[in-house]
């Protein structure tokens, strides 16, 4: 049984980050929400366009107005109205200024804008009652971002600031790294969908749903392999068509010491190279970590790297734990986040429960884990945390992590926690 820390370098030295060239495909920006880029973007346009006001006031020429105040106000003459969208037709000569609305062109002339509370209208002229700052209230063309830069790197991931910015650069066609697929299989004789009548004995594959929707909140492609039964040839044949299938491969159950457990052996008559077979963690234990080579056959395109295959326990929480805490990682790496984003990090939190364990195993308990006035906190799902009970695992946020030996955190004091959020 290997000690978490040791198999988590294992898996994270086993994965290959996708290949910003060979695995990158080009797409619109509308679609392009909670993509990696591929290729730093640069944009044609400077940032803002043009010089522009930043208030809703007066463009004026300085020199007519730095002597300006409540006793002695000075006088201009309104040549123009300028709003936001228009653009502008005189130039301001000494002695004039233009009406101007926020985010409307600077005109030719004026260099810098009074803002409407310093001055007062007068038909078609306007007392400025107090001098402004030169240049104030000026945003300048390029003076956020000049043309030809680099506006954002490779490897960021895109939310809505960065779809912002992209729109406002009108960097509509993106290179971004493939989606990562990954196919899912769940192994077992007493298994059934959600959508069959439950008989006796039989369980039903929550597996396949749970992990189906953890690889697609990953920004992967899930590929659904359905249920196999405990049968080697149908084991067989399922895996050798998921590895065709993916980048890497989570399989469910089968991966114990029972009778019925297929999954490691079948994995050596195909050739795999099996890296982990149990990890001293709970819940978790049986976790097994192979490597198939390149397929040479089938769809795929792109770089060519190992296929990575996880046979995670068929326990539906020990099988979401371990993906959380093991594969979570992997896929963030194998994405193209640079290595600050999938270096699995730990966060200080104060628990709000008290948190136990028989010490044997690297235990994690789950929970929430919550902002409370700048302060991370833990709370412990309530409700049994046998690894059978899987319906407090609703609402999990946060992993709280109890060493090797420690049996006991008090309510009150620091845990460190793994974030389970994307
Ligand atoms: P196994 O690892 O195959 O021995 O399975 C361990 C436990 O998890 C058994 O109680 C199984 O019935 C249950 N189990 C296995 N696969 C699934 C699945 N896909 N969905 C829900 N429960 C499962
Ligand atoms: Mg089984």
């Amino acid at each position: 049984m290997l000690p978490v820390n040791q198999a988590e370098s294992i898996i994270l030295d086993l994965i290959h980050p996708l290949d910003s060239q060979l695995d990158s495909e080009s797409i619109d920006l509308s679609a392009a929400t909670g993509r990696i880029l591929a290729s730093p973007v640069t944009s044609q346009l400077d940032f803002p366009h043009w010089d522009n006001s930043a208030m809703d006031g007066y463009a004026v020429r300085y020199a007519d107005v730095q002597s300006a105040n409540e006793q002695q106000p000075i006088s201009l003459e309104l040549v123009e109205e300028i709003p936001a969208g228009y653009q502008p037709q005189k130039t301001i000569k000494p002695g004039q200024a233009a009406r101007i609305f926020t985010g409307a062109c600077m005109p030719q002339g004026a260099d810098t804008v009074v803002m409407q509370e310093h001055t007062k209208r007068q038909d078609n002229r306007v007392l400025i009652l107090q001098a402004p700052k030169p240049q104030g209230f000026v945003r300048h063309q390029a003076s956020f971002y000049r043309a030809g830069e680099s506006l954002l790197e490779s490897g960021i991931q895109l939310g809505a600031p960065e779809i912002a910015v992209l729109a406002a650069a009108q960097c509509t066609e993106l290179t971004v790294y493939r989606r990562p697929k990954v196919a899912i299989l769940s192994t077992g004789n007493e298994l059934v969908t959600p959508y069959q009548l439950l008989q006796p004995g039989q369980i039903v594959d929550s597996n396949q749903y749970a992990l189906t929707a953890w690889v697609t909140l990953c920004g992967g492609i899930p590929k659904v392999q359905g249920i196999v039964r405990d049968k080697p040839d149908a084991l067989k044949q399922a895996i050798a068509q998921a590895i065709l299938a993916a980048d890497i491969v989570l399989s469910t159950g089968g991966v114990s010491v029972g009778d019925y457990d297929y999954v490691d052996e079948i994995l050596a008559q195909l050739d795999a190279e099996i890296h982990i077979r149990s990890v001293a963690v709970k819940p978790g234990k049986p976790l097994t970590v192979a490597t198939f080579p390149p397929p040479s056959q089938g769809n795929k395109k792109g770089s060519s790297h190992p296929v990575l295959y996880f046979g995670l326990p068929g326990n539906p929480v020990s099988a979401l734990v371990s993906c959380w805490r093991f594969v979570q990682p992997v896929m963030k790496k194998l994405s193209g986040l640079p290595m600050q984003r999938w270096k699995p990090r730990f966060i200080n939190a104060i628990s709000r429960s008290e948190l136990k364990s028989d010490g044997r195993r690297e235990s994690y308990l789950w929970g929430q884990l919550q902002l409370v006035e700048g302060k991370y906190e833990f709370k412990l799902a309530g409700g049994s945390h046998s690894s059978g009970n899987l319906i407090n695992l609703a609402q999990t946020t946060g992993l709280a992590v109890l060493p090797v030996g420690q049996t006991l955190i008090p309510a009150g004091e620091m845990v460190q926690v793994v974030s389970v959020c994307f």
